[in-house]
């Protein structure tokens, strides 16, 4: 395969309060569709979907220097 490594096509999903990708469905049938957040503790119902782990990383390398800058 001439070296090229193909990267299972998945999405990852994290926290809209802290970004953090440790989210728990929370379960409600009246709700729809939330989940819990075990770092932040939070309730989220929005919950921000990157290509991959990398993609998460570059975006909160970014953000985090656009914080400090
Ligand atoms: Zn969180």
């Amino acid at each position: 395969m001439l070296g090229t490594i193909i990267k299972q096509s998945m999405t990852i999903e994290v926290c809209s309060n802290c970004y953090s990708p440790r989210i728990s469905p929370y379960m409600g049938f009246e709700t729809g569709k939330r989940y819990i957040c075990q770092d932040c503790e939070n309730i989220i119902v929005v919950t921000f979907e990157f290509e991959s782990i990398d993609a998460l990383a570059a975006f909160l390398k970014d953000k985090q220097e656009a914080e400090n800058s």
